[in-house]
């Protein structure tokens, strides 16, 4: 069974055909769902998709990048939205994106909007799906200062394995999505070779970064199949026993059970 962490059902690509393509994912085993939001409209979104769909879970929060939607208001959205529904299972995605950020007093907006929702996190008794980009440092920092108390992932890791052992010391898991199965992606797996199988938890980020063979087109829920397999090649670890370790912790790090139909 495998257990995707983080993945955009809520994508416009997946509109028309969802059900065939949870179906198809269902035959490589992957038979749960993160589906997280990125801003207000996407969250509510994958919340509606959770409640279609018994395998499918919700993450709602606004990413970095979409700071200018940020108000007054919005935790309060957030919060209602929460207390709407029974399949929002994390605060997400949030963090800091320096990728093409170069203003300072917008980075500081972008940890301000991430504290706010770390908060919220636990306020509700939820975890935290993190993105992060060009911005690790800072992401630590602010970790270690304004603790989430069920902490969460790493998603779309891109740092070296130093620092990815530091956000596991905080109880923090890692994330590995089809960047790990791309030929120049030395550091990805280095981290991967570094830590411990309790530590590791599987994504797609789907529509986007389709492993290898599939690179550059769009990504589907089934391919996190070909994730997993790179990693237990890497890892020397036979494919059914990775998937269930792996398994296991995503369970244990959102709060969820397990799931069979
Ligand atoms: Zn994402």
């Amino acid at each position: 069974m495998i257990f995707d962490t983080h993945i955009h059902l809520n994508s416009e690509v997946y509109k028309d055909n969802l059900n065939e393509l949870l179906l198809k994912a269902k035959d490589k085993g992957v038979n749960l769902f993160n589906c997280v939001g990125y801003d207000l409209e996407s969250s509510i979104e994958a919340v509606n998709i959770a409640n279609n769909f018994p395998n499918v879970y919700a993450t709602i929060g606004l990413i970095p990048t979409e700071h200018k939607k940020w108000n007054d208001n919005t935790i309060n959205e957030l919060k209602e939205l929460y207390f709407k529904n029974k399949k929002i299972i994390a605060i997400g995605e949030i963090g800091l994106d320096y990728y093409r950020e170069k203003d300072p007093i917008i980075k500081e907006k972008q940890k301000e909007i991430f504290i706010k929702q770390i908060e919220l996190a636990n306020e509700l008794n939820l975890p935290i799906s993190i993105h992060a980009r060009d911005s690790l440092n800072d992401v630590l920092e602010i970790l270690k200062t304004v603790k989430c108390k069920n902490t969460g992932v790493l998603h779309c890791f891109s740092g070296s394995k130093e620092q990815a052992r530091e956000f596991i010391k905080l109880g923090y898991k890692i994330a590995f999505g089809g960047v790990l199965t791309f030929k120049n992606s030395v550091k990805t797996k280095e981290v991967l070779l570094d830590i411990d199988l309790e530590n590791i938890v599987f994504e797609t980020d789907a529509p986007y970064l389709a492993p290898t063979p599939y690179r550059g087109k769009i990504n589907l829920p089934e391919y996190i199949f070909n994730v997993v397999q790179e990693a237990s090649l890497l890892k020397k670890v036979d494919f059914k026993e990775l998937s269930k370790i792996t398994y296991e912790n995503s369970l244990k790090i959102f709060h969820v059970k397990s799931y069979e139909d």
